[in-house]
């Protein structure tokens, strides 16, 4: 068993940790503050091989597969996990498009996301179902050619500022309700599609976030990616890869929030010694270490695994729930560990403390995680 990178893994890791260093951290504040999204970041992150990198390259993406892609998920978000997921979500809703769609479908759309001149979405939850994906309701009738689509999908990441969305939709109503499910290709400028930002989020701020209505939208029934009515599978199966991406912006936070303590407490005096000769430090400092050593265990297995075309959806859920877990925890500590200055905006740590609970809730809560490991547990 061979645990060390590549070079070229090596390489990338570096690249990207330097690229985030050198192109965040001056603008972090003021995205968060000002909820402002970062296109010119994302454009030169699509130049250096950042976006799309788990794309194969006949497909305008560096070929750097799901590990490559953890890699540099992890050391954009040791940074800024907001602007990171403006770089890496830049191409979300696109796994789908590589698993599922055709070979003219990948053509057409991928290119342009890799190359940072468009951004693309996954557009599934609604107003009224989040984690029961089976209560969706956004209609999909055929008419022509076309589809004609009605409905509302929520808290879509990319919402405003995304150029096409694949979206689930009903397309057969009269199957049961796993089988009348299909993932349907939206451009973001179809004539009944409206997009509203939603503002005040508690953390991950840079990124976009927003409500869509979708109002007898016409695409041509080519936009469909995949089967017609197995389109709720294959959105389970979009998250074995999407999920490990998740926990790989939690081993990237939560290693900030651990270097960030440990050069703290380091500097920090109190009683006349550094916060770090302290049993009470050490043991949190230590605890936050035990929990990244382990999360990277999942998060680089589930992300090889995938590369050896064997994605195994219960250890990406596993990765997902611990992921989000251990950010919480670290971010927690972190706070506690710079006292007051913890609590204010001095130190990054206050911010990641916000943008750490996301990890617990999008692309399945952690107790979506716990039904997806509890029920494999019982088939095996
Ligand atoms: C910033 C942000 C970005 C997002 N980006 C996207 C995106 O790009 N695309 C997209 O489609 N969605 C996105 N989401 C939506 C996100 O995936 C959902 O919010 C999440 O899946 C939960 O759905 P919900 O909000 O409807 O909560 P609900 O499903 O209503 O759940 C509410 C609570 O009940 C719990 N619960 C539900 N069912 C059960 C059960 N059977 N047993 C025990 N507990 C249960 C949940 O775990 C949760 O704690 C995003 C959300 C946010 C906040």
């Amino acid at each position: 068993m061979d645990f060390e990178f590549t070079e070229e893994q090596k390489m990338l890791q570096d690249m990207a940790y330097r690229f985030a260093k050198a192109n965040f951290t001056s603008v972090s504040q003021e995205c968060d503050e000002q909820e402002k999204y970062t296109p010119e970041i994302r454009k030169k992150a699509a130049a250096n091989g950042l976006v799309g990198a788990w794309v194969p390259e006949e497909y305008g993406g560096a070929g750097a597969g799901s590990l490559g892609n953890a890699i540099i998920t992890e050391e954009l978000s040791r940074v800024d996990m907001g602007i990171g997921l403006n770089v890496t979500a830049a191409t979300f809703g696109c796994e789908a498009i590589l698993q599922y769609g055709s070979e003219e479908q990948k053509k057409t759309w991928l290119p342009p996301v890799c190359a940072g001149e468009q951004v693309s979405a996954g557009a599934f939850t609604e107003p009224n179902a989040g984690t029961d994906v089976s209560g969706y309701k956004t209609r999909a009738v055929k008419d022509g050619g076309d589809y004609v689509i009605n409905g509302s999908k929520m808290f879509i990441t990319n919402g405003t500022v995304c150029d096409f969305m694949v979206t689930q939709c009903i397309t057969n109503p009269e199957e049961k309700k796993h089988n009348s499910f299909s993932l349907i290709i939206v451009p973001a400028d179809a004539k009944g599609v409206t997009r509203n930002k939603i503002h005040g989020k508690l953390g991950i701020r840079a990124s976009d976030t927003a409500e869509i209505a979708l109002e007898d939208v016409r695409v041509p029934q080519t936009n469909l990616v995949g089967k017609e009515g197995h389109g709720f599978r294959e959105l389970m199966h979009f998250f074995d890869t999407t999920r490990v991406m998740v926990a790989g912006q939690a081993l990237g936070l939560s290693e900030a929030c651990l270097e960030t303590s440990v050069k703290y407490v380091k500097e920090r005096t109190a009683f006349g010694a550094p916060l770090g000769a302290y049993q009470l430090t050490q043991m949190k400092l230590t605890e936050m270490a035990i929990r990244i050593e382990a999360l990277r265990g999942l998060v680089y297995k589930a992300a090889w695994l995938i590369d050896e075309g064997r994605p195994d959806y219960t250890l990406a859920a596993m990765a997902k729930f611990f992921g989000g877990q251990t950010a919480v925890f670290c971010a927690n500590y972190a706070v506690e560990l710079h006292g007051g200055y913890g609590y204010v905006e001095e130190y990054p740590v206050s911010k990641w403390y916000r943008d750490a609970k996301i990890l617990e809730l999008y692309e399945g809560t952690k107790e979506a995680e716990i039904m997806t490991i509890g029920r494999y547990l019982q088939t095996r």
